[in-house]
């Protein structure tokens, strides 16, 4: 099957900026190195619109339920993209969502509403306020969640597979 073709990426909300935790913080929990985020933070009111940062097949839509003991995120959807500039495959993710328009196999537009900001503290979207958690991958895909967070000792996923995704949106053009 042809990958579609992403030209132009987006910001995926309306006033999109990092207001949480940045790309690549390290985190702890109790002064102790925890985890190393692998997208960014923007914290809105529950219900802001989330859009296709690009153009692209979902390959991933699913509800991730936390509980009181382990936070998770939601409805998360992965976009499958191709850049015509460096003719690679990379993919966008939307973490914490309250629901999600799309199903896996959907081809969706620039722009095109995919889900909304889930409330805050809740049992499916776990305990903390109100936030999209979005993060740009440029690693192996093996049809299954990709993590919010790079932890030592770990083999699901690689720092190198990651990308700051504000850098990589305003430079895509630029991109060879
Ligand atoms: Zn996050």
């Amino acid at each position: 099957m042809a990958y579609l073709s992403t030209p132009k990426l987006i910001f995926p909300t309306k006033d999109y900026r990092v207001t949480g935790l940045p790309f690549g913080k390290k985190s702890s929990h109790g002064g102790v190195f925890w985890g190393v985020h692998l997208g960014e933070d923007y914290f809105a009111s529950a219900g802001t619109d989330v859009y296709a940062c690009g153009r692209g097949t979902v390959v991933y839509a699913a509800l991730h339920a936390g509980s009181q003991e382990k936070g998770n995120w939601g409805h998360v959807i992965i976009i499958r993209h191709k850049s015509p500039y460096s003719r690679r495959v990379f993919y966008s993710l939307y973490g914490h969502l309250g629901t999600s328009f799309k199903r896996i196999g959907e081809k969706v537009a620039l722009g095109e509403p995919i889900g909304f900001i889930g409330e805050g503290n809740t049992p499916e979207n776990g305990f903390w306020p109100a936030h999209l958690h979005f993060g740009i991958y440029m690693g192996p895909w093996k049809k299954e969640v990709l993590p919010g967070y790079w932890k030592e000792g770990e083999q699901r996923t690689r720092m190198e597979w990651w990308i700051n995704p504000s850098e990589f949106i305003v430079d895509y053009e630029k991109k060879e």
